[in-house]
């Protein structure tokens, strides 16, 4: 590989190194101090890539206020299972079509776009649900703007909408209800909005500032009244962008197509994505070959906001990965590589990146850290509001306990991803985790501490808040 990258043979690579005492092979690995010794017997120059170096090449451009102009915002839906998620983006995507705008039938391709009456752009995700959200967060990127919190009105909130709401205030999103099913008959939206006040959800129709909306996915009422509340929550967010900067976008779904080899849909968060753009994407890079729109049109490029496929990538990135325009090959390449032997060291090194211990060491490195995010799971109820009253009340100005969910039961992947994104422990009393929990929280690293008396809960907790109490001094 040494020899490749400086274009000499690997035979005489492997020579130089033998000459200053080394018997390698050619497939073994040098460490870089060595490397950089040969290569300067090649009379070549050596170019070490750190972390920082990536981050400088890629955060290297500031946008002046004048270079900003308003972007639409990205909108995910979430809410409890069959309160009528699948069917709202069915419903916004078709209206469009019935409007008349051009293209047609919008693709699936991960995310989409509709204009609201009042001609606001805006940008859904078409993966409904908390699990893609928490997901992508996890990886670095936040991409959504605002939830349309989606809750049935003749059902009320449940677990997943509480879930979901906790979800959305860990990222600091806002929300927007929608309720659902308001043809049936049975549709109780009352219920809907003071059951949401026991979830410090105070909507509008009972004096709070969250926009609420009745809407029927399948009459298609208060759609346009659903647009409309979330192009002025758009304003209020005062989104914006620099189109004329290098591209920086998020992955929403990457697959290997039969046809067309690595497809990526991005959502360009800064600046615009065009045709022949080299980038890199986490551990991969490319060269754009062909964009694809949500209507299935290619396009020559992307603007802020913009969903669009990418094709031309060396391998399938994961969702939530950025990408990044570069300026040159060997730069996409040296950085793709570089992440790519990072994140291997780190699976080696297979550190939790959420234990308690962690948090605190966190902590001291970092001044700033005045929380300590945690989840709570417990057997029942009463023991789940005794703990979370209890942990509320510890710490002091500097530093407190955010509690960012709290809930009855075993602990779930949903908690995990959760903990996972928010890079918070979970607190287990007297319940386990079910298996794929187990297991996907061993591999992400994420804490589950055990308990059977509340006492030692709190005790550890008190522990390490005042261990943040410390360093903050
Ligand atoms: P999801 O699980 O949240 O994505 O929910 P779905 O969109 O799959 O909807 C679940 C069920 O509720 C389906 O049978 C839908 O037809 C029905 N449904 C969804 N929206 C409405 C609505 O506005 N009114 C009525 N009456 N039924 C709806």
């Amino acid at each position: 590989e040494l020899a490749n990258r400086m274009a000499e043979r690997a035979a005489d690579v492997v020579k130089s190194l033998m000459k200053m005492g080394m018997m390698v092979t050619m497939n073994q690995t040098i460490d870089a101090d060595t490397a950089e010794l040969v290569i300067g017997e090649f009379g070549h120059k050596a170019v070490r890539v750190s972390d920082a170096d990536v981050e400088q090449v890629i955060d290297s451009v500031e946008d002046k206020a004048e270079d900003l102009i308003t972007r639409p915002p990205v909108v995910t839906i979430m809410g409890h299972v069959d309160h009528g998620k699948t069917s709202l983006l069915d419903r916004i995507r078709k209206a469009q079509v019935a409007t008349g705008e051009a293209g047609g039938i919008t693709q699936h391709i991960g995310a989409y776009q509709v204009k609201a009456p009042n001609g606001q752009l805006i940008s859904f995700l078409d993966t409904p649900g908390h699990a893609a959200f928490t997901s992508m967060r996890s990886r670095g990127a936040q991409v959504t703007d605002i939830v349309v919190l989606v809750v049935a009105a003749d059902d009320a909130v449940m677990p997943q909408t509480v879930e979901a709401i906790s979800h959305a205030k860990a990222a600091g999103v806002p929300i927007i209800v929608a309720i659902n099913k308001i043809d049936k008959p049975s549709a109780n939206p009352t219920k809907v909005r003071t059951d949401l006040l026991q979830h410090e959800i105070v909507v509008e129709a009972m004096s709070g500032d969250v926009q609420d909306v009745e809407v029927s996915a399948h009459t298609g009422q208060g759609i346009d009244e659903l647009l409309e509340a979330i192009s002025i929550q758009a304003e209020v967010l005062e989104l914006t962008a620099n189109p004329n900067r290098a591209a920086r976008a998020a992955v929403i779904e990457a697959k290997l197509d039969v046809g067309r080899g690595p497809v990526a849909t991005v959502l360009v968060q800064n600046g615009t994505l065009r045709k022949g753009d080299i980038f890199v994407v986490g551990e991969k890079w490319g060269k754009v070959r062909a964009l694809v729109n949500d209507k299935g049109e290619t396009v020559t490029e992307a603007g802020p906001s913009v969903p669009v496929e990418v094709l031309g990538l060396d391998g399938t990135p994961s969702a939530g990965d950025v990408l990044d325009v570069v300026s040159s090959e060997a730069q996409a390449r040296e950085i793709a590589t570089y992440r790519e032997k990072a994140s291997k060291d780190k699976r080696a090194a297979a550190g939790a990146a959420t234990t308690l211990e962690q948090l605190m060491a966190k902590a001291k490195a970092d001044k700033s850290v005045t929380e300590l995010p945690v989840i709570v799971k417990a057997d029942v109820q009463g023991s789940a509001e005794a703990i979370v009253q209890a942990l509320e009340k510890i710490g002091n100005d500097e530093v407190r306990v955010r509690i960012l969910h709290y809930g009855v039961g075993a602990i779930t992947d949903s908690d995990v991803g959760l903990a996972d994104a928010s890079k918070a422990p979970i607190l287990a009393f007297n319940v386990r985790a079910n298996a794929t929990a187990r297991a996907n929280s061993s591999q992400k690293g994420v804490e589950i501490r055990y308990y059977s008396i509340i006492y030692d809960l709190l005790d550890d907790i008190k522990k390490a808040a005042s261990g943040l109490l410390k360093a903050e001094v």
